[in-house]
């Protein structure tokens, strides 16, 4: 697999993180090479004034925060493995930790970059947001260029920057990529709540979703069968892995009324969102007996401290299809679980966590099934 990025003369090592054996994808796409190629040619450095920055938007994995190292530059991503990738990726090829400011995507933008390079984010929500959210801080003078695989930029993807930023154009497509040419010239601006909120009626809950939080506009069929099959017994430490909004853990908040359940996704706005919703639908006493973390699974996390981990694994990471984080997941379990502890997961029939399981666990029993899903436990003997 080809580690080296070399555009201009300029070459960079990069991984992506957290690294596997054998690791058959590359950390950068043919988006990014596009928007440096665009970047150079068109020699947009000259309109980084002195008292200007280069604003990035979801740099995957720091190809773009890598190669702009001698610009000021902030990137803004929601997601903790491109964070850590970024802050590996620019130890590893030397670069200046002073010129660049890393954000989540919750806080503000910067009001003072002169161009902006985005790459295109799997759902239209969070583009949306992230279109409305710049749409505050650009001038008619900034320059803003998107970058997407070609099968990811729809109309629905221009008539967002269309609504937000302006007259909008596409480039040709290059090695199955395109650009996507936004001129702020957009003078009315519509303020939409792209956060959403809805009810679990039975429970009488109200959740509420950030832009890029999983099964944003309703409860997810699986988190569901979960949150219906949840184990019996007097769990002290529980762990809601892969939060997303935090309906799992708030299940478990009521089913075991002493546990601390902690929260845990690599999305700044799930977590944030799981935070939001516990203080909203529990009373203070409960929801403060509960923890949030913007983490990588539960790497550093200490051994044999929870008796409890719930999880509705992930199956995707940013475009790409891959089962290796519940993988991972499923082995952090095992380490972080005390003796006797459980891992109690769904999963779609098809995908065969129980072989998973068996290998990591040495058991692994079908607690509940329907047509779709799995719920399965295993327990740490040893
Ligand atoms: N628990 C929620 C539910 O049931 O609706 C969300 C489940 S969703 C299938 C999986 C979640 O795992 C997503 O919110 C995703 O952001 C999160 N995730 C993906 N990779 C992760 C990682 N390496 N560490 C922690 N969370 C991760």
């Amino acid at each position: 697999m080809n580690e080296a990025l070399i555009i201009a003369d300029k070459p960079l090592i990069l991984h992506r993180h957290p690294r596997r054996k054998n690791e058959t994808l590359q950390a950068w796409d043919s988006a990014d090479e596009y928007l440096i190629n665009h970047f150079n040619e068109n020699e947009l450095g000259k309109y980084v004034a002195e008292d200007g920055q280069l604003l990035i938007i979801n740099d995957g994995f720091g190809a773009l925060s890598c190669y702009f190292n001698d610009i000021e530059r902030t990137v803004v991503s929601d997601s903790f493995l491109s964070v850590s990738s970024i802050k590996l990726n620019m130890q590893r090829n030397h670069c200046t930790p002073e010129t660049l400011l890393i954000q989540d995507s919750l806080q503000e933008l910067p009001t003072n970059a002169k161009v902006v390079l985005i790459k295109v984010p799997k759902t239209l929500a969070f583009l949306e947001y992230q279109l409305q959210q710049l749409s505050a801080v650009i001038d008619k003078d900034t320059i803003i260029v998107a970058a997407g695989k070609v099968d990811a930029i729809h109309k629905s993807t221009l008539a967002l920057f269309e609504k937000y930023i302006g007259t909008t154009k596409t480039s040709l497509a290059k090695k199955k990529s395109r650009l996507i040419f936004s001129l702020p010239d957009q003078n009315e601006i519509p303020e939409t709540e792209v956060a959403i909120t809805w009810e679990i009626e039975r429970l009488e809950w109200k959740i509420h979703n950030h832009a890029n939080v999983f099964s944003r506009n309703h409860l997810d069929i699986g988190g569901r069968y979960l949150m219906d099959n949840l184990p019996e017994g007097d769990f002290t430490k529980v762990v809601d892995l892969g939060c997303g909004n935090g309906v799992v853990g708030m299940a478990a908040a009521e089913a075991y009324p002493e546990a601390q359940i902690t929260f845990i996704d690599e999305s700044y706005m799930a977590v944030d969102s799981a935070r939001i919703n516990m203080l909203k639908n529990f009373e203070e006493e409960r929801s403060d007996n509960t923890r949030f973390v913007v983490n990588n699974g539960l790497v550093g996390f200490k051994a044999r401290s929870y008796d409890l981990i719930l999880c509705n694994p992930p199956f995707h990471q940013q475009h790409t299809i891959t089962d290796h984080i519940a993988w991972s997941m499923f082995n952090d379990a095992h380490f972080c679980l005390a003796i006797n502890g459980e891992l109690v997961i769904v999963g779609n029939r098809h995908l065969d966590y129980q072989d998973k399981l068996d290998r990591i666990f040495g058991n692994c029993e079908l607690i509940a099934e329907n047509k779709k899903f799995v719920v399965l436990r295993a327990v740490k003997y040893d």
